[in-house]
């Protein structure tokens, strides 16, 4: 039987429950070695790894491991790294006609050393992902405007998150914005995110807990998220890493505690959280079923190794969300 999702898959039509992700790529080339090298060094590395990151890619994958039709906007360059991330992409079952190759430009790369100490340095170049222009918001206006959720993060350029607010808000189609890193849109942006998605730290660079003492406790967060709501964002979500996270909207504010969980790697867990809220909203689920949702697959993405390796099916999330 081919249902209304299995059309999206394939492209067909307008669907309820799309998400669509503008947002970035990188391959993601990780050296772990002993001790980092001094200026001038050259050490061997014991283990070296590829992988596709971004928060952009992170999140589309999450979304589309959540079981929404994903369209997953991005740039990569004319290289091999492009090759390889499109092959990623595939292999993770993402559609890969809205993926633009960029003349001329490298991919997107985060070049990560890890030290035995666990200390990392990260150093990433944007390459083809300065090509997410306003320019291609207005190229993608049609796609947007077959979206339920459109979604993006605070690593695109401000006007490009700016502009894609306000073509969202043009069509009617709710706009999620994960404000990771902190970037400094204009207070209209904000103001139509649905919700607007933040971590602690975030949370404090836009207002949402001004005083270190704010804050402390879940239902210290709840209360902060709830006077935000409203007004900072239509609404606002603030993931607070082993504790979990609370929500809050027009209607009312809601907590989520993370169950206690032996984390082996929590790299990740905030996008794996990000494009599991996105796709179980994009469904219909009311806010605060989402963010339970998203909460245990957060908590189920720092108990394996890895970024996109770590978002586990579907079912083991609504599983776990009990
Ligand atoms: P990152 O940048 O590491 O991806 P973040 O700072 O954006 O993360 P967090 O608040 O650390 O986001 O984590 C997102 C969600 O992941 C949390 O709301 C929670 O559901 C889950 N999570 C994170 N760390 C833990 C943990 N140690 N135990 C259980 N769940 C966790």
């Amino acid at each position: 039987m081919t249902t209304e999702r299995d059309g999206a898959r394939t492209g067909a039509g307008t669907v309820p429950g799309r998400v669509v992700v503008i947002g970035s790529l990188n391959v993601d080339s990780t050296s772990y070695v002993d001790a980092f090298p001094a200026p001038g060094e050259t050490i061997l590395a014991r283990d070296f790894q590829v992988a596709l990151g971004g928060k952009g890619a992170n999140q589309a994958v999450a979304a589309h491991v959540a079981g929404a039709p994903v369209e997953f906007v991005a740039c990569i360059g004319d290289d091999a790294s492009g090759a390889y991330a499109q092959g990623a992409l595939e292999r993770l079952g993402l559609p890969i006609a809205p993926i633009r190759r960029i003349p001329d430009a490298s991919t997107g790369v985060a070049q990560i050393t890890v030290a035995a100490s666990g200390e990392n340095t990260i150093i990433v170049t944007g390459g083809a992902n300065l090509a997410l222009t306003p320019a291609l918001v207005d190229a993608e206006r049609d796609r947007v405007a077959a979206a339920t959720v459109v979604l993006t993060q605070g690593e695109l350029a401000v006007d490009t998150i700016e502009h894609l607010a306000r073509v969202s808000n043009e069509v009617g189609v709710r706009f999620v914005l994960n404000l990771a890193p902190p970037a400094a849109v204009s207070a209209a942006t904000l103001a139509v995110a649905d919700p607007l998605v933040l971590n602690e730290h975030e949370a404090r660079a836009v207002g949402v807990g001004t005083d270190a003492a704010d804050g402390a406790t879940l239902d210290g967060w709840r209360v902060l998220a709830a006077s935000a709501a409203g007004g900072i964002a239509r609404s606002v979500v603030v993931t607070l890493g082993a504790a979990g996270a609370v929500a809050a909207d027009a209607t009312g504010s809601w907590t989520a505690a993370a169950p206690r969980v032996t984390a082996v790697d929590t790299t990740g867990a905030g996008d794996g959280f990000t494009g599991t809220l996105a796709a179980f909203l994009a469904e219909g689920r009311p806010l605060p079923e989402a963010l339970r949702i998203a909460v245990a697959a957060g908590s189920l993405a720092v108990q394996s190794r890895g970024t996109v390796d770590s978002y586990a099916p579907r079912a083991e999330v609504l599983a776990a969300a009990g």
